[in-house]
């Protein structure tokens, strides 16, 4: 695994990294463990604060230039649906989002914002970035606008989970948390970073892999590497055409990578048991909606235990596509269903706060989009 950049931030560090940083200081290696339980398990914000390592310690620590280097909260928008966005801080000043996405009662319409109010056994989504921007520029896509501005370290992708569960008051063990690296930015690009984030989430935070989700445009090497990862979350690929000509218009990725390639490796993707593999597919209007659409991606999909996630178009200045009508959306859905494809609506979350899929760039303005 590749170190995190010298900043001496201690988030991002697994227990061996920890353990070797307090034996150099001349301390008994348990610390290492109750540092590593300390920054992913209690989720201590500030390195005075660990109350379980001596002061002596946390002294030197700080003396040596450590600090936890949890980010910070810059600002948050509360959609009426109970759907928060968080413009997240890091030390250099970089910000990203991270949406937070209440399920059940908790997101109807009229209901208090979950800021706070969260009680016991609650469930909820969070949806992590990997990168500041980027790069794969997909023509619907906000986020593309932005360009890609630099890689997260581990660190920075653990520390948004650690800080809006702390912001929400979660207690991993009571409430059911899942987490979907579908923010902003390209995983499979940024690919030892995202592992190394998901091991410590995992082993550090106890959320099981089996609770996170991550989406790929389709970076093809890296879906067999994904494929051989001892600790995987499960496989989310962007469809969103269902053929080369139509996916090159709208996803330039596509030049690099075609779909029989992509399909090949999705075919050659060890699913584990009653595990389906992810197809999303954002529908724009007059564009890739067509009842034919859906019958070619029946046939891009068979042979592959699959279920297609539908997005109607989540609209926005500057993106030149317009989101389809629910009558083309509930064609589209049949036709696979009767193929034998499971295929559900993704409702969009949070879409007057910019929170929704392909909104996130960083809107601090919020033009109305109805
Ligand atoms: N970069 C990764 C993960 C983040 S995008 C990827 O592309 O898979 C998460 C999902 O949002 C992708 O499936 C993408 O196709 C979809 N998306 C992007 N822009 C959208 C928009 N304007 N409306 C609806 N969905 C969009
Ligand atoms: Fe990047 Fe995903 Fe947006 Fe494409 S859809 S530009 S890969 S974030």
């Amino acid at each position: 695994m590749r170190r995190n950049p010298p900043q001496l931030e201690l988030l991002g560090l697994t227990i061996q990294e920890l353990t070797a940083i307090v034996e150099s200081l001349g301390e008994p290696r348990y610390r290492a463990r109750q540092l590593f339980d300390a920054l992913y398990g209690q989720r201590v914000a500030e390195l005075e604060q660990i109350s379980t390592l001596p002061k002596s310690l946390r002294v030197r620590l700080a003396a040596e230039g450590y600090r936890t280097g949890f980010p910070a909260i810059d600002q948050r928008f509360i959609s009426r649906d109970g759907t928060v966005r968080y413009l997240v801080r890091f030390s250099d000043g970089q910000t990203v989002e991270t949406v937070w996405m209440p399920d059940g009662d908790g997101a109807e319409e009229g209901d208090e914002p979950a800021t706070g109010s969260f009680s016991p056994n609650r469930r909820a989504t969070i949806c992590l970035s990997s990168q500041a921007g980027c790069a794969v520029n997909c023509k619907f896509c906000m986020t593309a606008l932005l360009g890609v501005q630099r890689n997260l370290t581990a660190g920075e992708i653990v520390g948004q989970v650690l800080l809006v569960l702390n912001d929400q008051h979660i207690e991993i063990g009571r409430d059911r948390i899942n987490l979907v690296f579908m923010g902003q930015g390209e995983p499979f690009l940024n690919y030892e970073n995202f592992i190394r984030a998901v091991q410590l989430l995992v082993e550090g935070a106890a959320i099981p892999e089996s609770r996170m989700t991550v989406s790929t445009s389709g970076i093809v090497p890296r879906i067999a590497d994904f494929a051989a990862e001892p600790v995987r979350p499960h496989l989310a690929i962007s469809l969103n055409a269902s053929n080369d000509a139509l996916r090159e218009r709208i996803m330039p990725i596509n030049r690099k990578w075609k779909l029989q390639d992509l399909l090949e490796a999705a075919r050659q993707f060890p699913l584990r048991s009653r595990e389906r593999l992810t197809f999303e597919y954002v529908l724009l209007s007059g564009v890739n909606d067509a009842p034919e659409n859906a019958r070619e991606v029946v046939e891009l999909l068979r042979g592959i235990r699959a279920k297609v996630n539908l997005i109607a178009l989540n609209p926005g200045p500057e993106i030149p596509f317009q989101t389809p009508t629910a009558a083309a959306v509930d064609a589209f859905q049949q036709i696979l269903i009767a193929a034998g494809i499971p295929a559900y609506l993704r409702r969009p979350r949070g879409l007057d706060i910019y929170a929704a899929c392909g909104q996130l760039k960083r809107s601090t303005t919020l033009v109305s989009l109805t």
